[in-house]
């Protein structure tokens, strides 16, 4: 059994849709956003119904300028920014998924582990601090810090991983939700790629490009110990 297991050192995690359900970041959002704008969209419960709604209904891009527009008020490209900037700079109120909690208890006592996430810096700052993570894992590596166009499928949070733990490729995982771009570069290093299936996740119907397939899939993170053994035991 365990002969048919990777040998790894470290585990690397997405974050949206991995360990936490995004929908959950995107709802705890519009009820800031609703809070801060009551003077305009009236009272705050009534108003992050009607965005989850929205988001529900699969505008999950322009959520603010659906309602604005319902509202009877004008779309105007700086107020929807202010929206959006409460919405991203807001502390959001999110939990690990439980099977991403567990698996973390686990893997962090066997191996280095670490998170690798996309997104705008400051939301993406406001959920690590959220969920804890940095006294959780070894690493937390958010790609925005260099901008935008060293977001996946960039390799560079990868190779900094890689190289920050003196690492073989092949002895490296990725684990993420998103197979439109999340497996390219970690397939092209030689890393072990791992796709976690997630339903109702927002890239939960993504399909991968050429390369970017992901060698292995889970519903569940805990199944990663049937895939994956620490390579020092
Ligand atoms: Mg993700």
């Amino acid at each position: 059994m365990s002969r048919d297991r990777t040998p790894i050192d470290l585990l690397v995690f997405d974050l949206d849709d991995t360990l936490y359900p995004e929908r959950e970041y995107a709802f705890s959002g519009f009820e800031a956003v609703a809070v801060a704008y009551t003077d305009l969209l009236g009272p705050p419960s009534r108003t992050a119904a009607r965005l989850k709604e929205i988001f529900d209904s699969g505008n999950r891009t322009r959520c603010f300028n659906q309602l604005l527009t319902e509202r009877g008020h004008e779309v105007r490209a700086n107020l929807v920014g202010r929206m959006v900037e409460t919405y991203r700079a807001h502390r959001p109120r999110i939990a690990l998924h439980v099977d991403a909690r567990e698996c973390l208890t686990l893997w962090r006592r066997r191996v280095k582990t670490a998170v690798l996430s996309d997104g705008y810096l400051l939301a993406q700052q406001n959920k690590v601090a959220a969920l804890r993570l940095t006294g959780t894992v070894d690493a937390v590596v958010l790609t925005d810090q260099w901008g935008r166009e060293f977001w996946k499928p960039h390799p560079r949070g990868f190779e900094l991983l890689q190289e920050r733990f003196a690492l073989r490729a092949d002895l490296c995982a990725y684990v993420s939700d998103n197979a439109s771009k999340d497996f390219v570069a970690p397939n092209a290093l030689g890393w072990i790629t791992i796709q976690a299936k997630r339903p109702g996740g927002t890239y939960e119907h993504e399909s991968a490009p050429s390369g970017g397939q992901p060698r292995h899939a889970v519903d569940d993170l805990r199944d990663l110990a049937r895939l994956l053994v620490p390579s020092k035991r």
